[in-house]
């Protein structure tokens, strides 16, 4: 076996590298476990409303248990994970890692994307550098000889792909990536998002294998040939939980010590943390490969639907969860869709997408219920969505 190439340090931002973070009572705690925690200001009973008293101590700053629960659902080694609240937490973590504030190393972005990426830049006070994607008219391609150009001449230190995209739904072909990685080697961080990776072809042959679904997860050889890789999976799209607030960030074990040294002192909450280890029992990962398959007939279903619509002009592709469209007249679908209480996402904001919206997959009967909301008949009766979306229809959701 080869050693893995170190993480290349001068990546790093040079006050950042010895910088020892928080010291919480949690992690400042050396020697034998104590039988008696009087180091943490905590209260010595539970809240009445802490049923199981789980909450009364602060949680661990990255719990073991999950971690290894997520990097075994993964297939990669738990040394190399960050867990944090959301993956939004970890693309903003990263870059005040990597980037020095206020100073001239920016990060690569690729519009249309993810809004996440500019914003914790320019909070950062970064440059942000755009290469834009090209428009096929069925899909979105990352124009990644030019990122790395953009690299080159601007001295960026984070370049982040979204693959399968938002808002695009395209995915970053593996040749493309293999080459990128190998022009930026040691010159910058190359973030691969992969929120919607369980979306994403090929689907998975075994539900419930261990890395069920996430067939585009660049393996743990990958992060160990590409020091300078890092990996985004999140558990609030396929798992379900984007109320919880549950993300890792998977990269080589180097920067994840860095990353958690900069990290909030106490990220995850101890209920989230109790729900993320639930969602990755075998169990619950069968339910999860399931639902993404079902939610995957829905995504051509929803395709097909709007795509009947006479104002939709474009139906892209997606390997996500939702459908990118463009409209001859958006405002008039929005109108149809708003007085039928129907929330989509209005995408004409962003460059190149000035008659774009962006809609969800939803339940089969929410779907039924766009659909007849859009159709010039029905939607001329005026019908109306009057109740609350139903609860997702478990008999057709749960497996077999
Ligand atoms: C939804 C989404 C995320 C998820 O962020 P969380 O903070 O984990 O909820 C990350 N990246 C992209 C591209 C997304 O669309």
């Amino acid at each position: 076996m080869t050693a893995s190439p170190d993480f290349p340090v001068h990546l790093i931002r040079a006050d950042l590298r010895a910088f020892a973070g928080y010291s919480s009572a949690r992690t400042s705690h050396a020697g034998p476990a104590a039988r008696i925690w009087l180091n943490a200001n905590e209260a010595a009973e539970p809240n009445r409303a802490d049923t199981h008293g789980t909450a009364r101590r602060y949680p661990s700053p990255q719990p073991q248990a999950l971690r290894q629960a997520f990097a075994d659902y993964l297939g990669v080694d738990a040394a190399g994970l960050l867990l944090a609240r959301g993956s939004d937490e970890a693309i903003d973590t990263l870059v005040r890692t990597v980037c020095g504030p206020g100073g001239e190393e920016g990060v690569v972005l690729c519009p249309p994307t993810f809004g996440m990426y500019a914003v914790s830049a320019t909070v950062h006070g970064v440059p942000v550098h755009e290469v834009s994607q090209v428009d096929t008219g069925h899909r979105f391609d990352h124009d990644l000889g030019r990122v790395s150009e953009t690299v080159r001449r601007t001295g960026a230190r984070v370049v982040f792909l979204a693959s399968p995209g938002n808002p695009t739904g395209s995915t970053v072909p593996r040749e493309d990536l293999d080459q990128l990685l190998g022009d930026l080697a040691g010159r910058a961080v190359v973030v691969l998002d992969e929120a919607y990776a369980e979306f994403a072809r090929p689907a998975p042959t075994s539900p419930g294998a261990p890395a069920a679904g996430s067939g585009a997860v660049p393996s743990a050889a990958d992060l160990s040939r590409h020091p300078h890789l890092a990996v985004l999976r999140t558990m609030s799209k396929a798992h379900g939980l984007a109320g919880a607030r549950v993300g890792a960030l998977v990269a080589h074990p180097e920067l994840v010590d860095v990353l958690r040294r900069v990290q909030a002192p106490y990220p995850l909450a101890t209920p989230a943390v109790d729900l993320a280890l639930a969602a990755l029992t075998h169990q619950a990962l069968r339910d999860t490969a399931a639902r993404v398959q079902s939610t995957k007939r829905r995504r051509d279903r929803l395709a097909d639907v709007l795509s009947r619509h006479p104002d939709v002009s474009t139906v892209y592709d997606s390997e996500a969860n939702f459908v990118l469209v463009r409209c001859s007249g958006p405002d008039a679908v929005l109108n149809r869709l708003r007085e039928a209480g129907i929330a989509v996402r209005d995408m004409r904001h962003l460059p190149g997408l000035a008659d774009a919206l962006r809609v969800s997959v939803g339940t089969g009967e929410e779907i039924e219920f766009l659909a007849e909301a859009l159709s010039p008949v029905s939607g001329a009766r005026g019908r109306t969505l009057t109740d609350h979306p139903s609860p997702p229809a478990l008999t057709e959701e749960s497996p077999p």
